[in-house]
């Protein structure tokens, strides 16, 4: 049976944050009717979820006061927030003195760059311990560019249990087009060929796992894919742990790497994805009361692992790298943290990189 094919010039690949906020950027300068976001029939979103009736964000989006981002059209109307309230437990059950860490993996760069004990704990709860071994070259460059970097850091909290981005880009209101899966992506013919249907685009942003997208293009790739998942255990209270505060928890016994309250009656307790069917929500229940000691009548909620989480090691290898340079010379823009491959935050990503796109098209459009 004959599909429908349906053009259009910006093809959006990915119904995560960075497509939305890229779709934003898009309708700046085009009209609506030019952009399209793909989106999968099948795949529940992770940025809100439903308790007793209720929706909050399970997880940790937080704007940068400081960045370009927040300061464009996007957060016009949005409704304003003070950062969120960091602190740490003091740190315990932790020697320094028993790490080995090899030559080049992130645990010696921790300890050559910032000599600070209380972050290696912290680490090793959330990486394991191939940070050992490893270097988690992504994290690296993470921990260079977030904590040595000069510019601010504020990050502003949720209000009423949700993400001052999920305000955002619930106003976009965008252009869908549902599907169920994905055949193939012809680069050369530029159609993304779906189960029920083909999008002819003139370019295409994909915010999709870099690996998936070569995979879909028929293209061979040889990049490192290993990814961290994290584990959040969801919990609701009466009172005692007001709203948008985060404690680090730096007792190296206790498996919680963090815990956050998006709500003055909901936290989370994150957890390194390696704790899953091991770290009891009971166990983790009684840390937050050590470490929240006001906090009253204290109930698990619910459970939610994200499996891929964090990207772990620079994209390198030659085939992916040709691959890459084959997709761009063809007009498709791997975006964002899973489409780059990279430990970033929106704020940290290349937006210049999406208004460029728009311009250069537009130029070249021009008679
Ligand atoms: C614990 C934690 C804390 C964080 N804290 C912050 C923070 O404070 N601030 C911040 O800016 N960021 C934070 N982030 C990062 C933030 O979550 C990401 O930057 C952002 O959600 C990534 O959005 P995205 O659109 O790139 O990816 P995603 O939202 O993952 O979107 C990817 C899309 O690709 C689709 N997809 C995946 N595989 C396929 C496939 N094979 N075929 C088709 N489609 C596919 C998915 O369904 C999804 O729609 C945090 C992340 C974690 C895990």
């Amino acid at each position: 049976m004959q599909k429908n094919t349906k053009h259009v010039k910006y093809c959006l690949l990915g119904y995560g944050y960075a497509s939305l906020v890229a779709y934003h950027k898009l309708a700046l300068t085009h009209k609506k009717e030019d952009i399209l976001i793909l989106k999968n029939k099948t795949s529940s979103s992770i940025f809100t979820i439903e308790h007793n009736g209720e929706d909050f964000s399970p997880l940790p989006i937080y704007p940068v006061e400081e960045s370009t981002l927040y300061s464009s059209s996007l957060f016009k109307s949005i409704p304003k927030q003070d950062p969120i309230k960091v602190s740490f437990s003091p740190l315990e059950n932790f020697n320094l003195n028993n790490i080995k860490a090899s030559k080049d993996s992130l645990a010696s760069f921790m300890i050559n760059k910032q000599g600070i004990d209380r972050n290696l704990c912290l680490g090793l709860k959330q990486w394991g311990k191939s940070m050992l071994q490893q270097p988690l070259s992504q994290v690296q460059y993470k921990i260079a560019k977030h904590y040595m970097s000069s510019s601010g850091n504020t990050r502003l909290g949720y209000v009423n249990g949700k993400s001052l981005y999920k305000y955002a880009v619930d106003q976009l209101n965008p252009n869908e087009w549902l599907y169920n899966s994905i055949e193939h992506i012809d680069v050369e013919k530029k159609e993304v060929h779906l189960n029920n249907s083909i999008i002819r685009y003139d370019t295409l942003l994909s915010t999709i796992p870099l690996h998936n997208l070569l995979h879909y293009c028929g293209l061979e790739q040889d990049h490192n894919t290993a990814c961290a998942s994290a584990l959040f255990y969801f919990f609701t209270y009466d009172s005692g742990f007001k709203e948008n505060q985060m404690i680090y928890d730096c007792d190296y016994t206790s498996a919680t790497t963090r815990i956050f309250s998006v709500k003055d009656n909901f936290l989370l307790a994150q957890l390194g994805g390696q704790s899953r069917g091991k770290v009891t929500p009971e166990t983790v229940k009684k840390r937050v009361e050590q470490l929240v000691p006001n906090i009253i009548d204290l109930h698990f909620a619910k459970e939610l692992f994200v499996e891929m989480a964090y990207p772990l090691e620079t994209v390198s290898g030659v085939k992916t790298q040709q691959s890459i340079e084959i997709v761009k010379q063809n007009a498709i823009m791997p975006f964002g943290r899973f489409g780059n491959w990279e430990y970033s935050d929106l704020h940290e990503l290349d937006w210049k990189s999406i208004d460029n796109s728009s311009s250069t098209l537009t130029k070249a459009q021009l008679p």
